[in-house]
């Protein structure tokens, strides 16, 4: 299945969905959503399995412990190096079928009518570039383990 899974090529390093890694090991990897897609807004992550999987319902023991770790520690990170005004998580997979959970920062100011959905949507809110998101994932990988 791996071959048609949007999901399993970015892990080749292939396709549009290839963002700077974070952190990675034998089970997840973390990444921060490539600049290229929707708005260049800083601190949206995703935690994937490894493993070409549906669902939360299908992951191993193992997977879920390393997803349970890999959201704390990137919620931690995100409130430690952006100060947002919240950090949410959401796991849909309504499109592409295998395991990802979202993690992403609410700037500080969004105003409360931009849905928490949807950040993208506040045409004021901060930007970034390459080199800036970069950095930015250096400083996040530091609040991960080294392995
Ligand atoms: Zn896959």
């Amino acid at each position: 299945m791996g071959s048609e899974c949007a999901i399993c090529a970015k892990h080749q390093g292939i396709g549009p969905l290839v963002g700077p890694v974070i952190f990675e090991n034998d089970l997840i990897i973390v990444t921060h959503r490539p600049l290229d897609q929707a708005s260049p807004i800083p601190g949206y992550l995703f935690i994937e399995t490894r493993r070409h999987t549906p669902t939360l319902a299908t992951l191993t023991d193992p997977e879920a412990a390393a997803v349970g770790t890999a959201v704390t520690r990137a919620a931690q990170a995100l409130q430690k190096e952006l100060t947002p005004e919240h950090v949410f998580s959401a796991i849909t997979g309504r499109t592409v079928p295998h395991f990802h959970q979202h993690i992403f920062a609410r700037p500080l100011g969004t105003p409360p009518t931009i849905p928490w959905t949807d950040v993208d949507s506040w045409p004021d809110s901060p930007r970034t570039t390459p080199t800036a998101l970069n950095t930015l994932c250096a400083r996040l990988s530091t609040h991960f383990p080294r392995q």
